[in-house]
């Protein structure tokens, strides 16, 4: 029996990442996307053949769904029931930066509400369903948690419990004036972990943040060169891009119950980036 993790925006970057260091660690797996089909079903077998060569068995489903729209939130949730009866890992991964990087002076509010539709509307509306079905799993299942403890390996130091962990930012502290909106709606996506830390510590639910640097991806992909120049100058103490495996492997910790004593926890996963120095 493999716990069950969702995550959204899996078809590519950081999603993709965090679904390759998930199935190496023996999670089933549901892939989320917006309209990549080719690059799920891409990140669907490359999860199943590494978790085979780490000697794991994982079944890994695609569900295409745009977070930001009500019902496909629901019919994701619905097909998550419906393949797997269970969830025991959300990560709030899917985002988008703005279509066009236009001074705050000028930007447009069409891409203001986009933005804060996906970026902000869709996590939490998505965590408020999940946390209701870890509420529902948790008090429903007595034995059978029990013995679901008792099957799991020791990879995941003794238990496993529902958890929740969701991407961020910098730049929910970190102004960039061509792309006011993104900012905003990290900052403000930045309180979902505080509010459902403190809403479901009780049910054992502990709910994460994870606050990426600079990382390749398609998403900086046009602004490469500028960014290349800024890590040599040395805007990270730590001198290199980041990848989408390194916020893999954080997301891998929690998901191994390395943290069962922490909640609303935000990991930087920065190169150092947020440290002030002198
Ligand atoms: P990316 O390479 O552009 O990939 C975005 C992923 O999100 C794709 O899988 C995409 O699906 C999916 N997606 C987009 N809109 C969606 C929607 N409405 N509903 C469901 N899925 C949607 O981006 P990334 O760089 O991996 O970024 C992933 C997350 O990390 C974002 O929240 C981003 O803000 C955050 N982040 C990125 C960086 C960075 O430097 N790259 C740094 C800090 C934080 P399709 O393939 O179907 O389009």
């Amino acid at each position: 029996m493999n716990p069950v993790a969702l995550i959204t925006g899996a078809s590519r970057g950081i999603g993709r990442g965090i679904a390759l260091a998930l199935a190496k660690l023996g999670h089933d797996l549901v892939i989320n996307y917006a309209g990549n089909a080719a690059a799920a079903g891409q990140t669907v077998s490359d999860c199943v053949a590494a978790a085979k060569a780490g000697g794991a068995q994982i079944r890994a489903e695609v569900c295409q769904a745009d977070i930001s729209q009500g019902a496909d939130r629901t019919r994701l949730m619905q097909f998550t029931r419906e393949t797997w009866g269970r969830l025991d890992l959300l990560v709030n991964n899917a985002g988008v930066a703005p279509d066009v990087r236009a001074d705050i002076l000028d930007a447009s509010e069409e891409s203001f509400d986009r933005v804060i539709a996906i970026n902000v509307k869709g996590p939490y509306f998505l965590t408020q369903l999940a946390a209701k079905w870890m509420i529902e799993q948790c008090s429903r299942r007595g034995n059978e948690a029990d013995a679901f403890a008792k099957a799991i390996p020791p990879r995941y130091l003794g238990g496993y419990k529902p958890k929740i962990v969701t991407i961020s930012s910098i730049s929910a502290y970190t102004a960039s004036t061509n792309r006011g909106d993104y900012c905003v709606s990290k900052a403000a996506l930045s309180m979902l972990t505080p509010l459902f830390a403190a809403r479901l510590a009780a049910n054992g639910i502990n709910v994460y943040e994870i606050r990426p640097g600079v990382i390749a991806t398609d998403m900086t992909g046009g602004v490469k060169e500028k960014y290349d120049k800024l890590i040599a100058g040395g805007l990270t103490p730590i001198q290199r891009w980041g990848t989408p495996e390194d916020v893999g492997r954080a997301v891998a910790a929690i998901a191994s119950e390395a943290f069962p004593f922490s909640t609303g926890e935000v990991i930087n996963v920065d190169g150092g980036f947020h440290l002030r120095r002198l």
